[in-house]
């Protein structure tokens, strides 16, 4: 078969978007259903990506088959491009597969010259309207096929009505327009060495390749990078009659959506502007009008275009966003597609839609992006404010909201202004498990260093606190107590605000809007709990967090960090007791004095949770973090624990590590401190015999970190095991508790059998095991990683999007492996990528029980969820 490079708008329609790109498929589908849409042809994709492979060269073939499009078109409207009576003019248009608003070009009015400038005139009876179309041109096809910067146009444009004491681009008359075409032909000449080009069918060659080269404009490729559209798609080009609405005060152009993007409200929004074409709408050079003056203006276009806004919607069944134009008071339909929106829009528009029957419940739960969400549950600043503020910086966005507060560098400090009743930002090069504290204090958290996965970012997700983080052009003196951007200096105390979603940082404060899980929110993640497989559980460390959780419907506890609760005021002296204890004796007496705020930190945990699974972990991180590095503290400690000044120097500096990540932590302490985790295990079980005698149901897991190696986990779990069941048999009741691991070792991947007889369940860490199966440090890899995605050697931050290639395939490895020796070993994820919805649709492909994230990533893994399971019924 031939192959056939170039479609008329009757002969395609709305599903042959990958072929004649979303513009030229929407086009070709409106003139099937009859709507008023000026006639013209689509070059389709695959002419462009011919191009391209054709080193950049439109193959004579194809220049045939667009020329006798275009004669049929000529024939059609008795019309003839350049012609010396009734000329055609076309519009050019880019339009890809995926639509990239603003981001590829157009060129109106091709087809204008001297002549056919003249003919257009007599032709309309209307010179002023002919010049001024022929100016546009001009000034387009400079711009956009041959790379003239617009503001010299622009410039000359200014002088003249300077010259002349204009106000309006519309108050130049035909003679004055004419005047400035020969300053637009005369920059022509100085910047190309060529006259305008005269011959129409040199003009759309031209022009064609421009809108071909466009694919590759840089803003088109960052666009491309930002929304995951691939680079090889290619542009179409649409060839239209153009239609005019700039002939006088019965035209116009406009632009409407069939409800309001920003609320989602059922109410037609738009603006028009009067005697006006193209991008004048939203170049702002003169206010558009709200789309309900046409009403009054022009009653019959009005009627008709609201009754076309309301097929197209029920066509499309969905919000749609159109563009149109009016000619001597006749409307005309230019694109249609659907329109983008907020959240909060597109949550009300979902649900709407399903009310109104024409989508269902499915539908609407597929309609929302759940990353979008995020924009909901977090407090964001006001549109109008935000405007005002000033960005002095710009990191990453580590955890999303926003906040205002006045600068401290310090933990302590933090708390000390918090408890003045003083809104608080905590400023750090990086933070440390020590600034704890101070973190939970703060309003929101900006850190000079670290990546998406750095301590701040994770702790900050984890408690749903914004943060801003590895932001390298500030400076941050922790010292002196001062943050310096380039000639700025911000001091202690003086206000700044971060967008923890756009990871920039204003100078001073903000206003900001509060978060609600109601109404159709609420309604529309019901829906998706129906068609959810999946369980969602929540990385809660402490009661509020849980309860955060809970209201967003986590159903369970996927991982209970116990560090944190280690570093609280009351119980770091003995904590740090128990590092330093030379003896046994010395540790235990130590751990005693822990194991009743342990035991209420569970029974806390546990009556919060109310009958839900609680899984904790055991201690994990090198005991070295929990150490102080003050004079003045180590004096102090010194003194309670009766033990010489250089003495305990000595031991601190026994305990640092030059690789802590990979050195002594996790299950490696239990195996040389094994009373650390009988403590954390009587307390846990303690903890669940207290709830349970209040009559709450109780479902510990305990589990083991770090695990490698088979024997690291079955000797620590006899331990517990015998801990556990000693105190069980002394008391009148039963626990169901179970004993696991984190699987976030490779090794762990590759023996997953032999762990599996073991234990009763894996749990994925996919943070250190992403650290590990790549071999780059959570916590510097911020530093290359940015460039690895530029490149594109990676194609996402694996700490951020599961790298399912590698780090999957080991899942993959595990879950085989574990299923053999144990079919009903329950499993879980409980890394930073619970929450992530490409890795949450992984997990449920793969088969994992539940999915564990932060509490305000909870409605996100819920969505993604359902949908992950609704596009398997497909
Ligand atoms: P974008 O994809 O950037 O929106 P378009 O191809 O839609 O670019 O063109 C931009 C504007 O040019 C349209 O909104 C419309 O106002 C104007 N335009 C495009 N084609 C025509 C035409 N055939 N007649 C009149 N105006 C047109
Ligand atoms: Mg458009
Ligand atoms: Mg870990």
């Amino acid at each position: 078969m031939e192959s056939k490079y170039v479609y008329n708008f009757d002969e395609g329609n709305k599903d042959m978007k990958s072929l004649l790109g979303g513009k030229g498929a929407n086009l070709a589908e409106m003139t099937n259903i009859g709507l008023p849409v000026p006639p013209g042809f689509t070059i389709t994709t695959k002419a462009c990506n011919d191009y391209y492979d054709n080193e950049e060269v439109i193959r004579e073939d194809i220049v045939k088959e667009i020329e006798s499009h275009l004669v049929d078109l000529e024939i059609k409207l008795n019309k003839k491009l350049g012609g010396n009576k009734n000329p055609l003019l076309l519009s050019v248009r880019s339009g890809a597969v995926f639509s990239m608003p603003g981001m590829m070009d157009t060129i109106l009015n091709l087809g204008l010259n001297d002549i056919s400038v003249v003919a257009l005139s007599e032709a309309t009876g209307n010179e002023r309207f002919a010049y001024d179309s022929y100016r546009r041109f001009i000034q387009m096809f400079s711009d956009v096929a041959m790379g003239i910067p617009k503001y010299k146009f622009e410039n000359a444009l200014d002088k003249i009505k300077e010259n002349k004491e204009y106000k309006f681009d519309t108050d130049l008359t035909s003679d004055d327009l004419k005047e400035l075409i020969k300053e637009y032909k005369k920059i022509y000449i100085k910047e190309i060495k060529q006259e305008f080009p005269q011959d129409p069918k040199e003009q759309l060659m031209l022009a064609i390749k421009a809108v071909f080269k466009s694919w590759n404009n840089p803003r088109a490729r960052i666009y491309r990078k930002l929304n995951d559209i691939p680079n090889n798609l290619g542009t179409a080009v649409n060839i239209q009659s153009m239609v005019f609405g700039n002939m006088g005060e019965t035209s116009g152009t406009g632009v409407a959506f069939t409800r309001n993007p920003s609320t989602g409200e059922n109410k037609l929004f738009g603006e028009f502007l009067l005697n006006a074409q193209g991008e004048d709408v939203v170049a702002g050079i003169r206010t558009p009008k709200d789309i309900s003056y046409l009403k009054d203006l022009m009653p019959n276009a009005f009627n008709q275009f609201v009754k076309i806004t309301s097929i197209l919607e029920n066509h499309y069944k969905d919000m749609q966003d159109i563009e149109f134009t009016i000619e001597n008071e006749k409307l005309y339909i230019l694109q249609t597609r659907n329109g983008k929106r907020t959240a909060k829009a597109a949550i009300n528009v979902a649900v709407d839609l399903v009310n109104e029957n024409i989508i269902d419940e499915k539908e609407a739960i597929m309609r929302i992006d759940p990353k979008q969400l995020d924009q909901l549950l977090h407090p964001s600043f006001e549109d109008a404010s935000l405007k005002e503020a000033k960005i002095i910086a710009k990191g990453l966005p580590a955890s999303p909201g926003a906040s205002s507060g006045k600068v401290y560098f310090n933990a302590q400090d933090v708390v000390e202004a918090a408890n003045r009743g003083e809104e608080a930002i905590l400023v750090r090069l990086e933070t440390s498990p020590e600034d704890i504290e101070g973190m939970v204090s703060a309003q929101g958290i900006l850190t000079a260093r670290g990546g998406m996965t750095s301590h701040a970012a994770v702790v900050a997700r984890g408690m749903g606190k914004c943060c801003v983080a590895g932001c390298p052009e500030i400076k941050v003196d922790e010292i002196n107590k001062e943050i310096k951007i380039e000639d700025l200096v911000i001091r202690e105390g003086e206000y700044i605000s971060l967008d923890g979603s756009t990871g920039h940082v204003y100078l001073g404060a903000v206003n900001k809007t509060e978060v609600s899980l109601t109404g159709n929110f609420e309604k529309l993640m019901d829906w998706a709990d129906k068609y959810k497989t999946l369980m969602i559980r929540t990385n809660a460390d402490n009661p509020k967090d849980a309860a955060t959780a809970i209201k967003f419907k986590a159903e369970g506890i996927g991982l209970c960090r116990t560090e944190h609760m280690f570093f609280e005021e009351d119980r770091i002296p003995a904590v740090r007791e128990m590092i330093l204890s030379k003896t046994l004796e010395q540790r235990l007496r130590a751990l005693e004095k822990l194991l009743p705020m342990q035991r209420k930190d569970f029974f806390e945990i546990f009556k919060v949770m109310d009958g839900r699974s609680v899984n904790i972990r055991l201690l994990d991180p090198p005991l070295h973090e929990f150490l102080p590095h003050d004079d003045e503290t180590i004096k102090e400690l010194s003194k309670i624990m009766d033990i010489d000044l250089n003495e305990i120097k000595r031991r601190i500096a026994n305990l640092e590590e030059f690789n802590p990540m990979l050195g002594h932590r996790g299950c490696r302490l239990a195996i040389t401190f094994p009373e650390i985790y009988n403590m954390q295990a009587k307390a846990i079980i303690q903890g669940a015999i207290e709830v349970a005698k209040q009559g709450v149901k109780v479902y510990p897991e305990i589990m083991i970190p770090l695990v490698g190696e088979a024997k690291e986990l079955k000797t620590i779990k006899d331990m517990v095991k015998e801990t556990i069941d000693n105190i069980i048999s002394e008391e009148d009741v039963t626990i169901d508790y179970t004993i696991g691991t984190m699987i976030e070792v490779p090794r762990a991947c590759l023996t997953a059998d032999e762990i599996a007889e073991e234990a009763d369940f894996f749990s994925f860490g996919t943070n250190d095991l992403t650290q590990m199966t790549f071999g780059y440090s959570r916590d510097d890899a911020g530093k290359f990683l940015g460039e690895y995605v530029n490149k594109e050697i990676l194609p996402k931050d694996p700490f951020e999007v599961l790298d399912q290639t590698g780090v999957g395939k080991l899942i993959d490895i595990a879950i085989k492996l574990g299923k053999l020796v144990n079919k009903d070993i329950k499993l879980g994820i409980c890394g930073e990528h619970g929450g992530e919805p490409s890795s949450v649709e992984f997990c449920y492909k793969m088969g994992l029980n539940y999915v564990s994230c932060s509490p305000f990533r909870v409605p996100i893994a819920r969505l993604a969820a359902a949908q992950a399971h609704i596009k398997s019924l497909v």
